[in-house]
Order: structure tokens, then sequence, then C-alpha cells
């Protein structure tokens, strides 16, 4: 139920952790993160209160500079550590708020191209389609609005990569999700709270938008894959 991404220069699990305690008071059943580090990427998860993902982290640290974050409102899927975001297949890591509508329809895709699920959520069709297209020659961004382009529904998704420190690849549709600027460092969040942590200079994508986010700026594209200029406000975080 609450989305946050972070390019840093600084370790970005305490980070995370700290701007979902922010998207707390929006519900949850469960919540985790994953972080690339010297190129590995590697995630933890926990059903529950957040708590319990701060204390599986102290006795399974996750190191990096490069993170997504995700507290989970069950929609599709128990709330399991399995189900919990975010998902994962191969290089691929992904966070999603919202419904992908035509999900049976991607597993029975999947399923011709002799990939299972592993989990009950809509949300790891998205990781395993991600993947597929990777493993067919696509470029990680390539493989993610190829994507992209397939689902059905309303969503705010965040992916982050093995092997790409520096990249965040962000879309929307149907459900809010803004873009941070800080000073080298860059965050995606679902809504101005989640990045009050970090910044008051904030991008919010339009309906339809997805963006390639790096430590030097964002990128974004409109729903037909043309560049966009959105606008940068400034958020009065005082009150
Ligand atoms: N539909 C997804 C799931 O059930 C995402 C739910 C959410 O927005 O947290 O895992």
């Amino acid at each position: 139920c609450g989305i946050i991404g972070v390019l840093g220069n600084h370790e970005v699990a305490p980070l995370l952790v700290e701007s979902l305690k922010r998207l707390e008071y929006r519900g949850y059943d469960s919540a985790g993160i994953a972080t690339v580090n010297e190129g590995r990427l590697d995630r933890r998860r926990a059903v529950g209160k957040l708590v319990n993902l701060s204390d599986l982290l102290v006795h399974e640290p996750l190191a990096g500079k490069a993170g997504i974050g995700h507290t989970r409102w069950a929609t599709h899927g128990a709330a399991t550590t399995v189900n919990a975001h975010p998902h994962r297949s191969g290089p691929v890591a992904v966070v999603h708020n919202g419904i992908i509508e035509n999900f049976r329809e991607l597993r029975a895709e999947l399923a011709r191209a002799g990939i299972a699920p592993e989990t009950q959520t809509d949300t790891e069709t998205v990781a395993l389609m991600t993947r597929l297209f990777i493993d067919r020659g696509l470029s990680v961004r390539e493989a993610a609005v190829a994507t992209l382009q397939k689902l059905e529904g309303a969503f705010a998704l965040l992916w982050l990569f093995e092997g790409e420190d520096d990249l965040m690849i962000a879309a929307r549709k149907g459900s809010p999700l803004a873009i941070g600027h800080g000073e080298g460092e860059m965050f995606v969040g679902s809504d101005a709270i989640a990045l009050s942590p970090f910044t008051d200079r904030i991008t919010y994508l339009a309906e339809g938008d997805y963006a390639f986010v790096s430590r030097a700026g964002v990128e974004i594209f409109d729903a037909g894959g043309r560049r966009a200029n959105r606008d940068e406000t400034r958020i009065d975080l005082s009150s």
C-alpha cells in the first residue's frame, strides 16, 4: 500500500524503513525491501508490523546504496512472507501498489513459456514477465516498458535490477507516484509524506507516465513513449 525507492550515497536500508514508517498510516499487513549491493540484488520481507522487518534486518542486514521498499495491503494472495513485496525473478525486483487486473492472462502466457509462479500475487507476474523479456534479449529498460504495455489495471510500480545500482524504473496508472529530487540522490515514493525525510523537491508522474530514474536525474515518458516534461514543485515540510 506504500512504495519508496532510493538511489542514495549512504546505506539505504535504514532510510527505506524510516520512509515506510511514514506510510504506515495507509495500513498494511506486511513489508519488505530490496537493495543492490556491489551489483548483487537481495531482499528481506516480514509479515506484520514494520518492527518485524527492522528486527529481521538486525539479524540479516542488507547493505547497499540503492533500494526499494513496500508496505503491502494484500489484494491477491494471503498476507504471507512469500507473497510480500518486493517480488523477484532472476535479476528483477519489483514493488507494486494496486491491482494487475489481467494477471491470469499473463500467467497463462508465462506458462506457455514454461514459467510457473511461486506466489499467489498478481504482482509476481510483473517480475516474471520482465525477466522473460530480459532472457529474450531486451535491455532492462526495454523489458520494463514492454511489460508495462501488457498490464491492465490500476497500479504504481517500481523496478530495481541486479547489476544496476544507478537505475530505478517507475510507472503509474491509476495510483499516484512521485519522484523526489536530491543532491546527487534521487527518490521515488507513493506520496510527498514518503519522500519528506529526504527532499521537498517533487515531481508527480502524470497518469500513464513511466520514468527512468538515476542519481543524475529523471527521464519521464508519457503513455505513448514520448519524452515528457513534468513540473517540479516544492512541498512545504514545515506544517
Ligand atoms: N495487489 C498487490 C498484492 O496483493 C499489491 C497490493 C498493495 O497495493 O499493497 O500483493
